[in-house]
């Protein structure tokens, strides 16, 4: 089987195969229990974890002891969100006045989920909506504060669109609040400059297998000074990761993501001014040579190696099955198996119909310059086939009036 091109690194990294090898002899030769006090095989898998906590700690700006290994940022931001909201609460469990968290609706699934639940548990949530721009501004936090707010959960960059909330800002605006600051850098990490110290945040989710590490494992940043942020345990029993996180440590994905984060460290400058570059010639021509295309989201505050593009006049599936030599996505991964339009490009206010016809281009530190050119070509090429084949194309092009008809046409 001829397997196509990937252009799908915002759903998941190729394990760069430097990580690999780091985490091979953890599996069949230092398989210690990091928790074992008494031998050398603990030790030696105890000195392991410690070198990654270290590496992921520098990566973002951390100090060791504030690194939670988790099983990844869906787990991370489950035990962020519950934890602190629970923890934080204005009135225990059972009362209707719990507290007022704020987050937004083009979250990924992975925070609307615990939020809604904490909503049906009788915490108050404002659900904030974003302009077409895609951006959650500082403005829209500071609107939405109340005296009862104990939690503001937004991510960092959007895993559909790519664009870049008001991180830093909101940060300030919530210590300046005493509220607390969880963001999903699920996106973000490994890909962008991050320091949760002068960027003011206090739990900070992420994954490995998004920043060239394996699945199956990521950490949460906990804060421990100024202030000291407390969590209810979603997982109990050994009080692994100072009772954060119970659970016998996975190695070896710890040591994968360990090396990944060093890896990032190095070479994400490099990796971002290409990336961009190439987003940007994507977007450029695609733009440029086919009419009724446009880009979601911010054109500038976005991700360097993401893209989501919508092409007019070209049903959905189609586009999908024409562009098959490609692996991207039509909205998040997450959803694509549904065929509701994606809920993220909704909040944006693109249609239902351009949302189909919709790809989310996604490139990392694996992608060729030569693949980003043939990706252009096909779906120029793909394009304008289905174009030729739709009646409401031609009407479009002899200048009539199509509102009503595309309207009606869903
Ligand atoms: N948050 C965001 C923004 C994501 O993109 C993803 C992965 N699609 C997740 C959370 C969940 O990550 P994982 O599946 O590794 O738990």
């Amino acid at each position: 089987m001829n397997l196509p091109i990937y252009f799908d690194n915002a759903a998941t990294t190729r394990c760069d195969p430097r990580v690999v090898e780091e985490m091979l002899p953890y599996f069949t030769e230092k398989y210690g229990n990091p928790g074992s006090r008494n031998h050398a095989f603990g030790w030696e898998s105890e000195d392991a974890v410690d070198l990654a906590r270290e590496r992921i700690a520098k990566l973002i700006g951390a100090t060791p002891k504030e690194i939670v290994f988790t099983s990844g940022a869906t787990e991370s931001n489950n035990l962020a969100i519950k934890g602190a909201a629970t923890m934080y609460q204005k009135n225990p469990a059972g009362s209707e006045k719990r507290g007022h968290i704020i987050s937004a609706i083009h979250e990924h699934k992975a925070v609307l989920d615990p939020v809604k639940r904490l909503q049906k548990e009788g915490f108050d949530v404002t659900w904030l909506e974003p302009g077409e721009d895609g951006i959650i501004t500082a403005k829209m936090i500071e609107d939405a504060l109340r005296e009862d707010t104990i939690l503001v959960t937004i991510m960092w960059a959007n895993n559909e669109i790519g664009t870049i909330n008001e991180i830093p800002q909101i940060g300030k605006l919530c210590h300046a609040n005493n509220i607390v600051l969880h963001t999903d850098a699920t996106q973000w990490v490994g890909k962008m400059p991050t320091n949760v110290v002068t960027d003011e945040i206090d739990l900070l989710s992420f994954s490995g297998h998004k920043m060239y590490g394996p699945k199956g494992v990521g950490a949460l940043y906990v804060r421990r000074r100024k202030p000291r942020i407390r969590l209810v345990a979603q997982a109990e029993g050994g009080g692994q990761e100072r009772g954060f996180r119970s659970g016998t440590l996975n190695v070896t994905g710890i040591v994968g993501l360990g090396k990944a984060a060093e890896l990032c460290a190095q070479e994400m400058d490099a990796d971002g001014a290409r990336l961009i570059q190439w987003r940007k010639r994507l977007e450029d021509e695609l733009t440029s040579s086919l009419e009724v295309t446009q880009v979601n989201g911010h054109a500038e505050k976005r991700l360097p190696h993401l893209t989501n593009i919508s092409f007019g006049f070209v049903e959905g599936e189609g586009l999908m099955m024409a562009v098959k030599d490609i692996a991207c996505s039509s909205g998040s991964a997450c959803t694509s198996a549904s065929l509701e339009p994606s809920y993220v490009l909704k909040a944006l206010g693109v249609g239902d119909e351009l949302a189909h016809s919709s790809l989310r281009i996604s490139m990392g530190r694996f992608t060729t310059e030569d693949q980003v050119d043939f990706a252009i070509g096909k779906i120029k090429e793909a394009v304008l086939k289905l174009r030729e084949m739709s009646p409401l194309f031609d009407m479009h092009k002899e200048g009539i009036d199509i509102s009503q008809i595309e309207w009606a046409a869903h």
